[in-house]
């Protein structure tokens, strides 16, 4: 099945493809076995910075994982240029995402809608941004908050042709997400939702940094002492109960992986084998996509 149509898919059947970062072969591995073993599509994610990391690597990466597990996605996360969504179309992948939110709307619409007509005549799709999510990730900064527009957003999908819209509802990027009340402007997504019905709607910055993998990094000589992510129920209710088809997961897969190997190199320490720590490390990333794509994406078994 093409990614449009698992769009599609979800929003009549409330599930959500997942799309998980990876940078490395081990991270892409452990997603790939993870999808593999619980029969769920998804899309794996490389930002810019993770591009500029893998090099060509990305493609060819991918190109072994997709012949693994026919049903996992290619897409770029957080392109901040045409010249880069370019590269990605030209690279080959599934799906691009042009992210003009900084940008003032009518910015914002004129360079989506150049990437969109160059992706679609290759049959990639596009995901834009409007609102801003607050944090920090890789190469993408913002102190402020600014919750989407839903009038806007309905001018914004209509002039630029876009596939899919993240939308900023209070989710946040990074380990750091809240200092305050845990809550989602569930009022402003229905309110998109009703501008923009049955449309293909993404939340980023929706790591849920479990307490249990904060630990372990921090028991074996990590410092990440007040990191907290988005609950889960909050997630389960956007899935199930709202059009967000995609959930964004980068900055989980980073600690699942980061406490395991810290663990097995205090545990070992004369272990120089990187297949053992980042074996190990492989092996918990699968664990947390396993979580999720039961708990929060809910799409197993739907291939
Ligand atoms: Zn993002």
């Amino acid at each position: 099945m093409e990614l449009k149509n698992y769009f599609q898919r979800a929003i009549k059947e409330h599930f959500a493809l997942g799309a998980i970062n990876f940078c490395n072969m081990e991270s892409l591995q452990a997603i790939v076995e993870a999808c593999k073993e619980t029969n769920s599509p998804m899309i794996v994610s490389v930002s810019e910075s993770a591009m500029k990391y893998m090099g060509e690597y990305v493609t060819y990466l991918f190109k072994a994982g997709k012949k693994i597990f026919p049903h996992i996605f290619l897409h770029l996360d957080h392109g901040k240029s045409f010249e880069i969504c370019k590269i990605a179309v030209e690279m080959g992948f599934d799906s691009v995402m042009i992210d003009g939110s900084s940008l003032p709307f009518e910015e914002n619409v004129l360079i989506t809608q150049k990437v969109c007509e160059f992706a679609h005549r290759k049959n990639v799709l596009v995901e834009g941004e409007l609102g801003q999510i607050k944090g920090i990730e890789d190469d993408v900064r913002s102190e402020n908050q600014h919750y989407t527009n839903p009038i806007k957003a309905k001018e914004f999908v209509e002039k630029t042709k876009v596939d899919s819209l993240a939308v900023a509802i209070g989710t946040s990027h990074g380990a750091y997400k809240y200092s305050g009340e845990k809550s989602l402007r569930f009022d402003i997504l229905s309110e998109i939702e009703a501008e923009l019905p049955s449309f293909p709607l993404v939340l980023h910055g929706a790591s849920t940094v479990d307490q249990s993998l904060i630990d372990l990094i921090n028991k074996y000589g990590g410092n990440l002492q007040t990191a907290n992510g988005i609950p889960k129920n909050l997630l389960e209710k956007a899935v199930k109960e709202h059009n967000i088809v995609k959930i964004n997961t980068d900055t989980d897969i980073r600690i699942a992986m980061t406490g395991k190997v810290r663990q097995v190199l205090y545990e070992n320490s004369k272990e120089f084998d990187p297949r053992k720590y980042l074996g190990s490390g492989r092996e918990q990333i699968k664990n947390v996509v396993i979580d999720k794509i039961n708990n929060i994406f809910f799409s197993s078994n739907k291939i």
